[in-house]
Protein backbone atom coordinates (compact mmCIF):
# COMPACT_ATOMS: atom_id res chain seq x y z
CA UNK A 1 0.00 0.00 0.00
CA UNK A 2 1.19 3.65 -0.57
CA UNK A 3 1.41 5.64 2.83
CA UNK A 4 0.39 9.08 2.34
CA UNK A 5 0.18 12.08 5.03
CA UNK A 6 -1.73 15.16 4.44
CA UNK A 7 -0.14 18.58 4.14
CA UNK A 8 -0.30 21.23 6.43
CA UNK A 9 -4.20 22.79 5.67
CA UNK A 10 -1.95 26.46 5.38
CA UNK A 11 0.43 25.24 2.89
CA UNK A 12 -2.53 23.66 0.52
CA UNK A 13 -4.26 26.81 0.87
CA UNK A 14 -1.52 28.81 0.18
CA UNK A 15 -1.10 26.56 -2.89
CA UNK A 16 -4.60 27.88 -4.23
CA UNK A 17 -4.34 31.41 -2.98
CA UNK A 18 -6.55 33.53 -5.61
CA UNK A 19 -8.66 30.22 -6.99
CA UNK A 20 -12.22 30.28 -5.88
CA UNK A 21 -13.73 27.72 -7.28
CA UNK A 22 -11.97 23.54 -6.12
CA UNK A 23 -12.52 20.44 -7.13
CA UNK A 24 -11.10 17.59 -4.77
CA UNK A 25 -10.12 14.14 -5.58
CA UNK A 26 -9.25 11.36 -3.32
CA UNK A 27 -8.73 7.99 -3.56
CA UNK A 28 -11.00 4.87 -2.56
CA UNK A 29 -7.51 2.27 -2.36
CA UNK A 30 -4.57 3.36 0.26
CA UNK A 31 -5.25 7.20 0.61
CA UNK A 32 -8.87 6.15 2.29
CA UNK A 33 -7.12 3.43 4.25
CA UNK A 34 -4.60 6.20 5.42
CA UNK A 35 -7.29 8.51 6.26
CA UNK A 36 -5.74 11.15 3.71
CA UNK A 37 -7.82 10.69 0.91
CA UNK A 38 -11.31 8.86 1.64
CA UNK A 39 -15.27 10.52 1.50
CA UNK A 40 -14.96 11.28 5.04
CA UNK A 41 -11.12 13.44 4.51
CA UNK A 42 -13.16 14.91 1.73
CA UNK A 43 -16.23 16.04 3.27
CA UNK A 44 -14.35 17.66 6.53
CA UNK A 45 -11.72 19.06 3.87
CA UNK A 46 -14.82 21.19 1.95
CA UNK A 47 -16.11 22.08 5.10
CA UNK A 48 -12.63 23.86 5.85
CA UNK A 49 -12.66 25.39 2.46
CA UNK A 50 -15.60 26.88 2.52
CA UNK A 51 -14.63 28.44 5.96
CA UNK A 52 -12.05 29.93 4.18
CA UNK A 53 -14.19 31.30 1.84
CA UNK A 54 -13.64 28.87 -0.95
CA UNK A 55 -16.33 27.31 -3.10
CA UNK A 56 -16.32 23.36 -3.48
CA UNK A 57 -17.44 22.75 -6.81
CA UNK A 58 -17.61 19.07 -6.06
CA UNK A 59 -15.57 15.93 -4.66
CA UNK A 60 -14.92 12.59 -5.97
CA UNK A 61 -13.40 9.18 -5.35
CA UNK A 62 -12.10 7.30 -7.57
CA UNK A 63 -11.14 3.52 -7.07
CA UNK A 64 -8.90 4.12 -7.43
CA UNK A 65 -7.22 7.24 -8.21
CA UNK A 66 -3.93 5.71 -10.24
CA UNK A 67 -5.86 3.87 -12.64
CA UNK A 68 -6.02 6.15 -15.97
CA UNK A 69 -9.11 4.33 -16.75
CA UNK A 70 -10.50 5.53 -13.58
CA UNK A 71 -9.91 8.93 -14.11
CA UNK A 72 -11.19 9.09 -17.61
CA UNK A 73 -14.72 7.97 -16.51
CA UNK A 74 -14.69 10.35 -13.25
CA UNK A 75 -14.15 13.21 -16.25
CA UNK A 76 -16.84 11.81 -18.51
CA UNK A 77 -19.15 11.72 -15.74
CA UNK A 78 -18.09 14.99 -13.76
CA UNK A 79 -17.15 16.94 -17.11
CA UNK A 80 -19.14 20.19 -15.93
CA UNK A 81 -18.53 20.68 -12.71
CA UNK A 82 -14.11 19.56 -13.32
CA UNK A 83 -14.69 22.01 -16.42
CA UNK A 84 -15.54 24.33 -13.84
CA UNK A 85 -13.20 24.45 -11.06
CA UNK A 86 -9.96 26.99 -11.34
CA UNK A 87 -7.99 24.06 -9.34
CA UNK A 88 -8.24 20.57 -8.37
CA UNK A 89 -7.20 19.65 -4.91
CA UNK A 90 -5.46 15.62 -5.13
CA UNK A 91 -5.85 14.05 -2.03
CA UNK A 92 -4.40 10.87 -3.05
CA UNK A 93 -0.76 9.87 -3.66
CA UNK A 94 1.56 11.18 -5.96
CA UNK A 95 0.56 8.51 -8.60
CA UNK A 96 -2.84 9.60 -8.19
CA UNK A 97 -2.20 13.40 -8.65
CA UNK A 98 -0.39 12.80 -12.08
CA UNK A 99 -2.53 10.27 -13.28
CA UNK A 100 -5.05 13.02 -12.97
CA UNK A 101 -2.66 15.37 -15.00
CA UNK A 102 -2.12 13.13 -17.62
CA UNK A 103 -6.42 13.16 -18.16
CA UNK A 104 -7.61 16.38 -16.70
CA UNK A 105 -5.07 18.47 -18.88
CA UNK A 106 -6.21 22.12 -18.80
CA UNK A 107 -6.75 22.61 -14.92
CA UNK A 108 -4.23 23.11 -12.35
CA UNK A 109 -3.71 20.17 -10.06
CA UNK A 110 -2.57 21.22 -6.53
CA UNK A 111 -0.96 18.31 -4.42
CA UNK A 112 -2.42 17.88 -1.37
CA UNK A 113 -0.64 14.81 0.32
CA UNK A 114 2.71 13.69 1.07
CA UNK A 115 3.58 10.16 -0.30
CA UNK A 116 5.64 8.57 2.06
CA UNK A 117 6.48 4.97 1.07
CA UNK A 118 4.83 1.68 0.17
CA UNK A 119 3.91 0.08 3.49
CA UNK A 120 2.57 -2.31 5.59
CA UNK A 121 -0.57 -2.00 7.50
CA UNK A 122 0.48 -3.51 11.22
CA UNK A 123 -2.55 -1.56 12.58
CA UNK A 124 -5.76 0.26 11.80
CA UNK A 125 -7.72 1.88 14.41
CA UNK A 126 -9.79 4.64 14.74
CA UNK A 127 -7.91 6.95 17.64
CA UNK A 128 -4.16 5.05 16.11
CA UNK A 129 -3.44 3.27 12.97
CA UNK A 130 0.27 2.32 12.15
CA UNK A 131 1.98 1.57 8.57
CA UNK A 132 5.40 0.32 8.56
CA UNK A 133 7.67 0.47 5.78
CA UNK A 134 9.00 -3.11 5.21
CA UNK A 135 10.26 -2.80 1.42
CA UNK A 136 11.75 -0.27 -0.58
CA UNK A 137 10.74 -1.62 -3.93
CA UNK A 138 14.71 -2.38 -4.91
CA UNK A 139 13.89 -4.74 -8.31
CA UNK A 140 16.16 -7.59 -7.13
CA UNK A 141 14.67 -8.97 -4.04
CA UNK A 142 16.74 -11.00 -1.65
CA UNK A 143 14.49 -12.33 0.76
CA UNK A 144 14.60 -15.61 0.26
CA UNK A 145 18.34 -15.66 1.61
CA UNK A 146 17.33 -13.51 4.46
CA UNK A 147 14.63 -15.53 5.54
CA UNK A 148 11.83 -13.20 4.12
CA UNK A 149 13.11 -10.34 6.60
CA UNK A 150 14.59 -7.28 4.56
CA UNK A 151 17.75 -5.26 5.16
CA UNK A 152 17.82 -3.49 2.47
CA UNK A 153 14.86 -1.43 4.23
CA UNK A 154 14.79 -2.35 7.61
CA UNK A 155 18.68 -2.07 8.45
CA UNK A 156 19.13 1.61 8.06
CA UNK A 157 22.57 1.13 6.91
CA UNK A 158 20.89 -1.40 4.50
CA UNK A 159 23.69 -3.53 4.79
CA UNK A 160 23.49 -7.03 3.19
CA UNK A 161 25.93 -8.39 5.33
CA UNK A 162 25.03 -7.95 9.07
CA UNK A 163 24.35 -7.22 11.21
CA UNK A 164 27.78 -4.51 12.06
CA UNK A 165 28.93 -3.88 14.94
CA UNK A 166 26.88 -0.93 16.20
CA UNK A 167 24.36 -3.74 17.57
CA UNK A 168 23.87 -2.99 21.29
CA UNK A 169 21.48 -5.38 23.57
CA UNK A 170 19.63 -6.37 20.63
CA UNK A 171 19.00 -2.71 19.24
CA UNK A 172 20.49 -0.70 16.33
CA UNK A 173 23.28 2.27 17.03
CA UNK A 174 21.38 4.17 14.60
CA UNK A 175 17.91 4.69 16.63
CA UNK A 176 17.93 2.35 20.35
CA UNK A 177 14.07 1.95 19.60
CA UNK A 178 14.77 0.10 16.27
CA UNK A 179 15.65 -3.66 16.81
CA UNK A 180 18.75 -4.70 15.24
CA UNK A 181 16.62 -6.52 11.74
CA UNK A 182 19.88 -8.86 11.47
CA UNK A 183 18.73 -10.35 14.89
CA UNK A 184 15.87 -11.06 13.15
CA UNK A 185 17.20 -12.92 10.21
CA UNK A 186 19.20 -14.92 11.97
CA UNK A 187 16.35 -16.10 14.06
CA UNK A 188 14.54 -16.69 11.01
CA UNK A 189 17.24 -18.58 9.51
CA UNK A 190 18.02 -20.67 12.72
CA UNK A 191 14.20 -22.00 12.44
CA UNK A 192 15.19 -23.25 9.33
CA UNK A 193 18.73 -24.40 10.14
CA UNK A 194 20.13 -22.04 7.58
CA UNK A 195 22.60 -19.74 10.10
CA UNK A 196 25.23 -21.13 7.82
CA UNK A 197 24.08 -19.19 4.84
CA UNK A 198 25.14 -15.70 7.01
CA UNK A 199 28.37 -16.71 6.38
CA UNK A 200 28.35 -16.48 2.79
CA UNK A 201 29.10 -12.65 1.64
CA UNK A 202 26.61 -11.57 -0.33
CA UNK A 203 27.39 -9.17 -3.08
CA UNK A 204 26.52 -5.58 -3.75
CA UNK A 205 23.03 -5.39 -5.61
CA UNK A 206 22.44 -4.37 -9.00
CA UNK A 207 21.17 -0.80 -8.41
CA UNK A 208 20.23 -0.33 -11.81
CA UNK A 209 17.51 -2.57 -11.67
CA UNK A 210 15.75 0.36 -9.38
CA UNK A 211 16.48 3.19 -11.85
CA UNK A 212 13.73 5.43 -12.07
CA UNK A 213 11.17 6.05 -14.19
CA UNK A 214 10.30 2.47 -14.97
CA UNK A 215 7.48 0.69 -16.89
CA UNK A 216 6.15 -3.23 -17.02
CA UNK A 217 4.50 -3.71 -20.00
CA UNK A 218 3.54 -7.64 -20.76
S1 LIG B 1 15.07 -7.06 -1.07
FE1 LIG B 1 13.80 -5.80 0.25
S2 LIG B 1 13.59 -3.86 -0.86
FE2 LIG B 1 14.24 -5.39 -2.33
S3 LIG B 1 12.32 -6.15 -3.23
FE3 LIG B 1 12.91 -7.56 -1.56
S4 LIG B 1 11.77 -6.80 0.21
FE4 LIG B 1 11.79 -5.15 -1.30
S1 LIG C 1 22.74 -2.36 14.31
FE1 LIG C 1 21.71 -3.83 12.94
S2 LIG C 1 20.02 -2.67 11.99
FE2 LIG C 1 21.44 -1.17 12.91
S3 LIG C 1 22.81 -0.57 11.28
FE3 LIG C 1 23.84 -2.28 12.37
S4 LIG C 1 23.16 -4.12 11.26
FE4 LIG C 1 21.80 -2.47 10.64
Amino acid sequence: MIITRQKPFQEILKNVEGKKKIFLIGCALCATTCKTGGIDQLESFKCALVEEGKDVVGLAVPDPTCNLLEIKRLYREKKNEINFSDVIISLSCGGGAQAISEIITDIEIVSGNDTLFQGEITKIAPKESRFDQKCSLCGECILTSTGAVCPVTRCPKGLLNGPCGGVKNGKCETDNELDCVWLKIYDRLKKFDRVNEMKEIKLPKDHSKNKFPQSLIF
